[in-house]
């Protein structure tokens, strides 16, 4: 069966942003189809893997969770060593946490390598009467900085497959 197909290729992939984005429960949604209301449910993992047929090989995608790191500065740099892709996860309803993508993002270009896929990441998608991030906001930080970017709910599964897939592909194709 498919659970034995050999694996092509090994993908790690980094959450970063602040603390109550959503990271841990996009990696929930994406990797068991779960999601959860209190966040105190949820264990500090270090990653969770799924495996994924891109292009007729087999990937497996090796997802890190910051457990409880998200303090400036407090990601060390284990964490960012070997990624090649990551997502800058911001909550669509608070400001701060899409201003503080600047530094996330200085703090992953300072660690990574070079040639890194990085995706932005708007959650919350489904408290769009809150919103308090404009859309075109976004869109323009992830233009000037070269970042993929889609708004997402892992809530309600708005987009979490395709931010998934869609950074895994694009890793796919460069490597
Ligand atoms: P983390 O600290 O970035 O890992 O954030 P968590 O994944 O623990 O989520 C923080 C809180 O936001 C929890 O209460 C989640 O249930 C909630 N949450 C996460 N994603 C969503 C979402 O897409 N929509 C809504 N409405 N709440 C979410
Ligand atoms: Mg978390």
């Amino acid at each position: 069966g498919d659970y034995n197909r050999k694996i092509d290729y090994v993908f790690k992939v980094v959450l970063i942003g602040d603390s109550a984005v959503g990271k841990t429960q996009l990696l929930a949604r994406f990797s068991r189809n779960e999601f959860s209301m209190d966040s105190k449910a949820t264990i500090g993992v270090e990653f969770q893997t799924k495996t994924l047929i891109i292009d007729n090989k087999t990937i497996k995608a090796q997802i890190w969770d910051t457990a409880g790191q998200e303090r400036y500065r407090a990601v060390t740099s284990a964490y960012y060593r070997g990624a090649v892709g990551a997502i800058l996860v911001y909550d669509m309803t608070k400001r701060q946490s899409f201003d503080h993508m600047v530094r996330w993002l200085e703090e992953l270009r300072g660690h990574a390598d070079q040639n890194i896929v990085i995706m932005l990441i708007g959650n919350k998608c489904d408290l769009g009467s809150l919103r308090a991030v404009p859309m075109e906001d976004a869109e323009e930080f992830a233009q000037r900085e070269n970042l993929f970017f889609m708004e997402t709910s892992a809530l309600e599964s708005t987009n979490v497959e395709t931010c998934f897939l869609t950074i895994l592909t694009e890793i796919y194709r460069i490597h």
